[in-house]
């Protein structure tokens, strides 16, 4: 059949077809293939509100999750071609920024495959975050262009017309399809302003921030540096909320008295909460009290919470909503009143005393659930953080810690350890992931190692024809592949990773010389407005080049930063990993999700205790997992108390000194631009808000330790094994599952 229509599509000469024709042609077979799929049904629907879905190429995973993909590979090679050239040409949607987006887009994923009756709702953007290149060690940022072809977004006749403000707008549906396993799917709902005028953008990412009725879905996170661009961002949660609310109202219109028994609404963080206020507005048009409203979406709205950096908490001036619509300032004030019945504490207001709209408090007074994800987050939200909401509501409080889809991050990405596992325990694990429990039982088998070592490097070398092929950059197969891949912040300390590296430069220079080289892989965009994450950046780049240009240096260390980090280069990195960087300052990182990945592919993880890596490390104990640093609660006590100071590291500590005096070396200043470098030198020096000299010397000798560790190869493959046996825990099947059981009240197969 397959074989037919592809034939029948290209005129009978796949040989000869445009790439373009070509893949035009595999699309249409997929999607009709998705067309006859069966939607899942049930009473109550589970509404996934995210400003963002991470959701990668979709091409290549729904032909495997349809039992077409050999098939289809087959016919074409057949013909001369390589369905790998048709897999490249899948544009990325850009659809998200890192974790939490990535996290809604698995959650699809799951829900589609434990049959749950819920849907994913959001905004397209046309640009995207942005697209990174690097011009003179330097990040730049471009629009991300991936609309320009025939793709998986569809267009449908659903319009919404509303005012923003005082101009009138209207939002159209589109719509992606998200398979689950086996025969399942689950649609994604994203809307755009029909008004959008992509020839705003002028140069780089910058566009006309005036003109909000056709810039509106331009890009994700507008940058929110100037007044402007904050309105510009508020207009776009408004357009968001307002588009998704119309939907829900639309579709479940003959049951609006009773909404709050057929519908669930799950807040990917605050970015959607405005929904809460225009739910409660909507029932009051449709004659509801306001004390009736209040009620309804009280019983209808769950929240996840996924920070607790102060500065990432949403608050909005009360003159924004004034200015969007007077009636949402009413009931702003009202919700307030309510509060002030509750608690009179400041700490849990939703308008404070300067006229600022605290939507993490919103979304905890009127919803029913608040939810942390990952066990020592939800800990320090109930017992520091949120402790005055939690002594308010302690039953509203739960934990639910992120997962990952197996379909694509070990099925899709690593088809080898895939097929080796079934080889060796059947292939249940890939409905119930923690089967994988069952591998644990060869971890002293040394064939097994063998393997397993084996199937690393063939990871590593596709990552090295992958780079050399996108990179350009040559990379030595044999060297010890050291991965942090997460956005660009300050709490992540990619820059304690960069002070490793200058340290182990100075070491090699003096003639200490690393049993084996290391190559360090960093994948990472920083905001645009964030200076000294970019700052990072340059220092990264600037290295990396200096390295390469040192003759001795050279031969046992490398940087590589690939460019404009995103799913399909995770899906390359991921697999080849040996060590899994996760160093955030303990009690910064809310779970992480790239650890879990990088841990089911077989990486050992090198990390702080913090986020979910405290869950990763008693699963798999101390003996297979490389702590170090100091534990949250020593952390969260220095900031209370200001007891962290940068300058007595820097001038106590001659390893300490010698590194960061070097980002203003002569060589460095030579290769790199003065400005970034002192900046970043002045900054570490002399802030350090997110204490990364506090864990240096405890890191420095963990990671040389885990380097030492990696020539007993067999005994590495060993801890290896205990990793991904012991992964299974961290599906998003499981988290789903929870999500349904205790939070959505919905049936799961
Ligand atoms: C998993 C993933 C992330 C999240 O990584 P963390 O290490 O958890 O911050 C970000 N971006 C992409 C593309 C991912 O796949």
């Amino acid at each position: 059949m397959i074989r037919e229509e592809l034939l029948a599509i290209t005129n009978n000469n796949i040989e000869e077809a445009s790439l373009d024709a070509l893949y035009q042609a595999v699309l249409s077979v997929t999607q009709k293939r998705i067309e006859n799929m069966e939607h899942v049904h049930g009473d109550r629907t589970v509404y996934y509100m995210s400003a963002e879905f991470l959701i990668g190429k979709l091409l290549s995973n729904n032909m495997m999750n349809l039992g077409i993909y050999h098939e289809i590979a087959q016919t074409l090679k057949e013909h001369g071609r390589d369905i790998s050239e048709v897999e490249g040409y899948d544009p990325e949607p850009s659809l998200g920024n890192g974790g939490l987006g990535r996290l809604a887009a698995c959650f699809l994923d799951s829900i589609a495959t434990l049959g749950i009756n819920g849907e994913g709702l959001g905004l397209v953007y046309h640009f995207g975050l942005f697209k990174q290149v690097f011009e003179n060690h330097m990040q730049v940022e471009t629009k991300d262009v991936w609309l320009d072809k025939p793709s998986w977004l569809r267009k449908t006749d659903t319009v919404y017309s509303f005012k923003l403000s005082d101009v009138n707008v209207t939002s159209r549906m589109h719509e992606i399809d998200v398979l689950g396993y086996r025969g399942k799917k689950t649609t994604l709902r994203l809307f755009d302003l029909d008004s959008i005028d992509e020839t705003l953008v002028t140069q780089g990412i910058d566009f006309d921030q005036s003109k909000v009725d056709s810039n509106l879905t331009l890009f994700l996170y507008p940058d929110d540096s100037t007044e402007q661009g904050l309105r510009l961002r508020f207009a776009q949660q408004y357009f968001m909320t307002m588009s998704n609310v119309s939907y829900i109202f639309d579709k479940h219109h003959d049951d609006i008295d009773h909404l709050y028994q057929s519908v669930v609404v799950q807040i990917n963080d605050t970015h959607p909460a405005m929904s809460i206020l225009l739910v409660i507005q909507r029932l009051m048009k449709h004659g509801k009290s306001f004390d009736e409203a209040c009620s309804d979406v009280q019983k209808m709205f769950a929240y996840t919470n996924h920070t607790i950096l102060a500065e990432a908490l949403e608050k909005w001036p009360l003159s924004y909503f004034e200015a969007m619509d007077h009636e949402l300032v009413v009931i702003i004030k009202k919700l307030q009143k309510k509060v002030d019945a509750v608690s009179k504490d400041p700490a849990v207001a939703i308008l404070d005393k300067d006229k600022r709209v605290h939507m993490a408090s919103l979304s905890i007074h009127f919803s029913y659930s608040t939810n942390g994800v990952a066990s020592l987050h939800t800990d320090i939200l109930v017992n520091s953080e949120l402790k005055a909401f939690a002594d308010l509501y302690p039953d509203r409080f739960n934990n639910k810690t992120n997962g990952i889809t197996f379909r694509r991050w070990l099925q899709f990405s690593n088809p080898e350890l895939t097929q080796y596992l079934i080889d060796k325990i059947g292939d249940g694990f890939l409905s119930e992931a923690t089967q994988l429990r069952a591998f644990e039982a060869f971890k002293d088998d040394a064939r097994v190692q063998e393997d397993v070592l084996r199937i690393k490097q063939e990871r590593k070398d596709d990552l090295v024809s992958y780079i050399k092929k996108t990179e350009g950059i040559d990379v030595n197969p044999t060297s010890v592949f050291d991965i942090q891949i997460k956005r660009l912040h300050e709490y992540k300390r990619q820059q304690l990773n960069l002070l490793y590296i200058i340290h182990m430069m100075h070491e090699i220079r003096e003639g200490h010389l690393p049993k084996r080289p290391v190559t360090f892989f960093f994948g990472s965009k920083a905001a645009p407005a964030y200076t000294i994450a970019k700052d990072i950046i340059h220092a990264l780049l600037t290295l990396s080049s200096i390295i390469e240009k040192d003759p001795v240096v050279s031969q046992y260390l490398q940087i590589v930063f690939v460019e404009n980090y995103n799913v399909s280069k995770a899906e390359h990195l991921i697999p080849a990993g040996d060590i899994s960087e996760q160093i955030s300052l303990a009690s910064k990182e809310a779970s992480g999700t790239g650890n879990m990945k990088l841990m089911l592919n077989g990486a050992l993880t090198l990390g702080t205790l913090d986020g979910a890596n405290v869950e990763i490390a008693d699963l798999v104990g101390p003996e297979n997992v490389f702590i170090f640093g100091k534990h949250s609660d020593t952390v969260i006590d220095l900031y209370a108390t200001s007891g962290y100071n940068a300058r007595h590291y820097y001038e106590t500590n001659d390893n300490i000194k010698r590194a960061i005096d070097t980002l203003v070396s002569e060589e460095m200043l030579k290769e790199g631009t003065h400005e970034n470098l002192s900046r970043l030198h002045h900054e570490l020096i002399s802030k350090d808000w997110f204490m990364t000299l506090l864990d240096f010397d405890d890191y420095v000798e963990t990671k040389n330790r885990m380097l030492d560790a990696y020539e007993d190869r067999l005994h590495w493959a060993k801890m290896m094994i205990v990793n991904i046996s012991n992964a299974g825990y961290f599906s998003s099947d499981r988290t789903i599952a929870q999500y349904a059981d205790e939070i959505w009240k919905v049936n799961h197969e």
